[in-house]
């Protein structure tokens, strides 16, 4: 835990990390997804699932795979699939507490847009103006765990990654950011498409609950 003492960059992955995966919040996106593959294409609901499904395993984002194979307009899809109810995301007051008290800077990393980022840091009550938020836009919509939206995020916000912890639900994507150089903690997500790979060594922390690993790294700074 000692090595968390230097941490100066805190990068957040938001969905799934911010708010449990058990608000399913994230179900409710990838139903609009497949509404959307539905209207856009023309195919029937089970042939919308496999698309979706494949092409996120394939390319790291069901909107990778359609931006490539579709030429979908990337902006409308993300209007699309964002456009949800957030009232049951309820009100974080710990989080917010312990993730003001972290020195130095804070950054949300999502292969989602801005504008639901926004909204649920807005839901979650968390105090919107102490983040910068890096989506899927700023990536060229190149998605996690792709090398070079990491690349471009330590460039924009010269991050120096031995300084930098990275917090994310999905293993996978906390790869390149060891290979960088990154701490990684994990969100343990018990969804086997998030935890493949977690027991491999680019996994530095394992956390069952988020507000809980911030309030030890205040404990271990203070
Ligand atoms: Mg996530």
């Amino acid at each position: 835990m000692d090595s968390l003492k230097k941490v100066k960059y805190w990068i957040f992955d938001l969905d799934n990390t911010l708010y449990p995966s058990s608000t399913n919040l994230f179900s409710k996106i990838d139903k609009l997804m497949a509404t959307f593959i539905i209207d856009k294409l023309n195919v029937t609901h089970q042939e919308a699932m496999q698309m979706k499904n494949d092409y996120f395993r394939k390319h790291g984002t069901t909107l990778n795979g359609l931006i490539k194979n579709h030429k979908i307009d990337p902006h409308d899809f993300l209007e699309f699939v964002h456009n949800i109810d957030y009232s049951f995301l309820k009100k974080n007051t710990k989080l917010n507490d312990q993730i003001k008290c972290l020195p130095g800077e804070k950054i949300i990393f999502t292969n989602g847009s801005k504008k639901h980022a926004e909204r649920v840091i807005e839901t979650l009550e968390i105090e919107k103006n102490q983040f910068s938020i890096f989506d899927i836009v700023d990536s060229d919509f190149i998605p996690k765990p792709e090398k070079k939206p990491y690349e471009k995020l330590i460039s924009q916000f010269r991050i120096i990654p031995e300084q930098s912890i990275f917090i994310e639900d999905i293993a996978r994507n906390l790869r390149p950011a060891h290979e960088l150089g990154m701490q990684t903690a994990w969100l343990i997500n018990s969804d086997e498409w998030a935890s493949e790979g977690h027991g491999e060594d680019h996994i530095h922390y394992k956390i069952n609950k988020l507000e809980d690993f911030l309030e030890k790294c205040n404990l271990l700074i203070q």
